[in-house]
């Protein structure tokens, strides 16, 4: 059974599209978010957009994650349809009361509007950072104030 995580899949990998076609937040696109995800995740996540907090990490292979800055000492590293954050694990999965969080909405306009700072790895750095043999913390961007 389609679940409302698919649904919203469904509408949003089309605006998505239509966004980095445009190369802009249009109105009509921001007035169709504003229709499928909450208004305060919406405005945190082009908050984060606006300061530079989403960083794409691409392998020499072509796979990429993101990294989004979060309060936490490490950035959350974001995949299309999970984040680790703990809203993302309650309100998101438990609940279901909100499609996403702030993070996978920042990184997926800022890969739309290609605003996330692309850091390209090697396919053995990738690896370790999934397996979390290595501390992200080093690529965090420098603009960051602590
Ligand atoms: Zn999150």
């Amino acid at each position: 059974m389609a679940g409302i995580g698919a649904v919203e899949g469904a509408m949003s990998d089309a605006m998505f599209e239509d966004m980095e076609r445009q190369g802009e937040l249009s109105d009509s696109i921001l007035f169709r978010m504003t229709s499928i995800f909450k208004r305060s995740t919406l405005e945190a996540s082009l908050a984060l957009v606006d300061k530079g907090y989403v960083q794409k990490i691409v392998s020499d292979s072509g796979r990429s994650l993101f990294l989004v800055e979060s309060s936490q000492d490490d950035p959350y590293v974001c995949f299309k349809h999970f984040c680790p954050c703990h809203y993302f694990s309650y309100n998101v999965i438990n609940k279901m009361e909100a499609l996403t969080c702030k993070h996978i909405l920042a990184a997926r306009i800022a890969n739309a509007l290609k605003r996330a700072d692309i850091v390209n790895v090697t396919n053995e750095e990738f690896s370790k950072w999934l397996m979390k043999q290595e501390p992200m913390k080093q690529y965090v961007s420098p603009n960051k104030s602590r």
